[in-house]
């Protein structure tokens, strides 16, 4: 790093420590040129990013609100709250390491896409459909295809007399949701 007394490129570490609790390090750093010397702490940047909006204005990241929105989504839809619950923790959990001090509402918005994905298909195109704002069915086609063509192949076989495969299920969207499959005597398979 730069020197801060005459802002030399190069300094040299000549001692290195841990400090705090073990959750920083310290350097004794030794200018090249004037001989100057200085310490720096280094530690890991774990801060929740604030969010900003499309009108710039900035808003504390809210866990409950990104909840409640996911939720809203995922309405009527066979998805575990537990599922629900892993996904907002892993938003947050990304967010914090991002290193940045602020992350824009759209690219907050593709964290929650993309978590929506794994979870309900039927979920993600809802939240995609406001969050994107479709404005015509040639827009909403073109989000399914996109869908379509990123789909994992999971599971192709089927069971016989068992639930229909979840990628089948999801499409049914129109039908009230059907109670989750047994898992009578298929130990084992995946
Ligand atoms: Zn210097």
């Amino acid at each position: 790093m730069h020197c801060p007394f005459c802002g030399h490129v190069e300094t040299k570490v000549t001692d290195s420590r841990l400090a705090g609790e073990g959750d920083q390090i310290r350097r004794r750093r030794e200018c090249l040129a004037c001989g100057e010397r200085f310490t720096t702490f280094e530690a890991p940047e774990l801060v929740m990013p604030s969010v900003i909006k499309s009108d710039r204005r900035r808003e504390a990241f809210d866990a409950a609100k990104l909840r409640s929105g996911m939720e809203k989504a995922l309405e009527k839809r066979p998805v575990a709250r537990e599922a629900i619950d892993t996904a907002v923790s892993r938003i947050a959990h990304r967010l914090r390491t991002l290193g940045e001090r602020e992350i824009g509402s759209g690219a907050l918005g593709e964290l929650v896409m993309e978590e929506l994905r794994q979870l309900d298909e039927v979920a993600y195109v809802r939240f995609a459909s406001v969050y994107r704002h479709f404005e015509d069915i040639e827009a909403f086609h073109e989000e399914i295809s996109k869908l379509r063509a990123a789909r994992v192949p999971q599971a192709p076989r089927r069971r016989k007399g068992g639930a229909a495969p979840a990628a089948q299920r999801q499409q049914l969207s129109l039908l009230p949701a059907e109670p989750p499959p047994e898992d009578g005597g298929g130990k084992g398979q995946h």
